[in-house]
């Protein structure tokens, strides 16, 4: 088979198999297989690669509209003139150009001191994606507040500026001359309660609003949800450090990764601020990463229905009468979705085309095990990882970003022949490492599923420095950042007292 058909035939299957396994719910997080907390790599970042990992995430963030597929991913090619390197899952357009343009200039502006001059621009830009941020966000809070009195009761809390670090400005909000009477349980329960309060303000929020309104309330989101992100009760539910309540860590994880989402649009924006002022004062040029020849984009179209995808990955076993009612009950709308979306236009994930862009076929010089961040406004996919693992185990390179939300995207194309792919029987031994990772999740995936079946194909065979980051903020800084988010949340919780006191 010629290399190009190769390819095409590989991506059709792939992109079947990633649909299965997207309909069975699959995510490296959920699945019981998988390793917990392994899914960021923060431990072994260093701190250099950290703070721009932070930058470059923030930059894509701040690009990202809400759009479904509008994914973005940021690098830094330091390989001459310092530049700013940008890639989009889609086509980028002269639009995204304008945006880029605009947020360099605003965040080196003398009139720029802090995130909330950037909230016209991030709400004109980015209010989608805000919102669905926002409402992860409420869902998760929701889900943490119930049975939070059994947590509370076991917990055994140390001083206040000990569990709630950072929170002066907040407690003295909130409590004025009572803040030293309260206890720790109480201010976590009016924490959760202060969050939901003004998310249910923001939402109701309309056209009529003026945009300094918005903002302001979106500050008092931010302003209460940073001291919930930094409370110690959080971390030692994230930790499990010796705490009974073990099953709250994925839980707890979740909240945390889901309130520091939320703070990125001003924390992230503060240090972006800070970084770009004291390195590029005088601006940062942007490329962006062109069309890729030959590669696995195409449209795919799926044939069959799911029946015959769920044949085809169990190597032509016919299912059983039990496996096929399976998936009908526990996925009821599998056939509906799968008929939905059987057309996929597949393209190359934006951290694969930075990557290409930017590594250089066997240069001396590169520097290959320094880690190389690419930074991204969602966590990169099952695929994604699976291939920058690949890659870098081939060429013994250390490109990374901040981690994997391990889940499978059908549209995801393989990258194909690259400059320097290694090949081996036509086929980027790259690309390969992605397919039999799939190929080896979607088995498991089955045998958990469709314990059953399993025994079948069994039988037919035998015949996968935070820069001034606020955790280790001083208070002085904090004070500082806080400042316009405290003036904020003072007003809008002003004006919903009514409601903050009923809690
Ligand atoms: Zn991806």
């Amino acid at each position: 088979m010629a290399p190009r058909s190769k390819l095409m035939s590989a991506q059709e299957r792939l992109s079947e198999q990633l649909q299965l396994l997207s309909q069975f719910k699959y995510s490296d997080l959920d699945m019981p297989y998988a390793g917990v907390g392994q899914h960021s790599n923060k431990a072994t970042r260093s701190l250099d690669t950290k703070d721009i990992i932070r930058i470059l995430d923030t930059i894509a963030v701040a690009l990202t509209t809400g759009v479904a597929g509008d994914v973005y991913a940021a690098a830094f090619d330091t390989r001459g003139r310092l530049t700013l390197v940008l890639a989009k899952n889609e086509r980028s357009t002269a639009d995204d150009d304008r945006a880029v343009r605009h947020l360099c200039s605003l965040i080196i502006s003398p009139q720029t001191s802090a995130a909330r001059d950037v909230f016209p621009f991030l709400f004109a830009r980015c209010r989608a994606n805000i919102q669905k941020r926002i409402a992860k966000m409420e869902a998760v809070v929701k889900g943490f507040s119930v049975g939070i009195d059994e947590v509370l009761k076991d917990y055994k809390p140390k001083s206040i500026d000990e569990e709630l670090p950072l929170s002066t400005d907040y407690r003295a909000l909130r409590y004025g001359d009572k803040r030293d009477e309260v206890s720790v349980p109480q201010m976590i329960r009016d924490l959760l309660e202060v969050i939901k309060v003004t998310v249910d303000l923001f939402n109701s929020l309309d056209q009529s609003t003026s945009q300094d309104d918005v903002h302001g309330t979106f500050s008092a989101i931010v302003f209460s949800a940073l001291v919930l992100k930094r409370s110690r009760l959080l971390r030692s539910l994230c930790e499990f450090q010796g705490f009974i309540h073990r099953g709250r860590t994925l839980e707890a994880e979740r909240l945390k990764r889901r309130l520091a989402k939320v703070c990125q649009y001003s924390e992230g924006i503060d240090d972006l601020i800070f970084y770009a002022k004291h390195y590029f004062p005088a601006g940062i040029p942007h490329c962006w990463v062109g069309p890729i020849e030959g590669t696995g984009e195409t449209t795919v179209q799926l044939y069959g229905g799911y029946i015959g995808a769920m044949k085809r990955a169990l190597n032509n076993v016919t299912p059983s009468q039990k496996t096929l009612h399976a998936p009908r009950g526990r996925f009821p709308e599998m056939g509906e979705e799968w008929n939905r979306s059987s057309s996929i236009k597949t393209r190359v994930h934006a951290e694969i085309r930075i990557l290409l862009h930017l590594d250089t076929p066997f240069d001396e010089n590169s520097g290959h095990s320094q880690q190389q961040p690419i930074g991204c406004s969602k966590r990169s996919c099952l695929c994604c990882t699976l291939w920058i693992w690949a890659y870098n185990k081939k060429h013994g390179t250390n490109w990374l970003t901040s981690g994997s939300h391990g889940k499978p995207d059908s549209a995801w194309a393989l990258p194909g022949p690259y400059a320097h792919a290694w090949m081996k029987d036509g086929q980027s031994e790259v690309d390969e490492a992605v397919i039999d990772g799939v190929q080896e999740r979607l088995t498991q995936t089955i045998d958990l599923l469709f314990p059953m079946q399993r025994r079948l194909s069994d039988e037919h065979r035998s015949s996968g420095s935070e820069l001034g980051g606020s955790d280790s903020d001083g208070e002085k800084v904090a004070k500082e950042r806080n400042q316009n988010l405290a003036s904020d949340a003072n007003r809008v919780w002003a004006n919903i007292s009514g409601k903050l006191k009923r809690h």
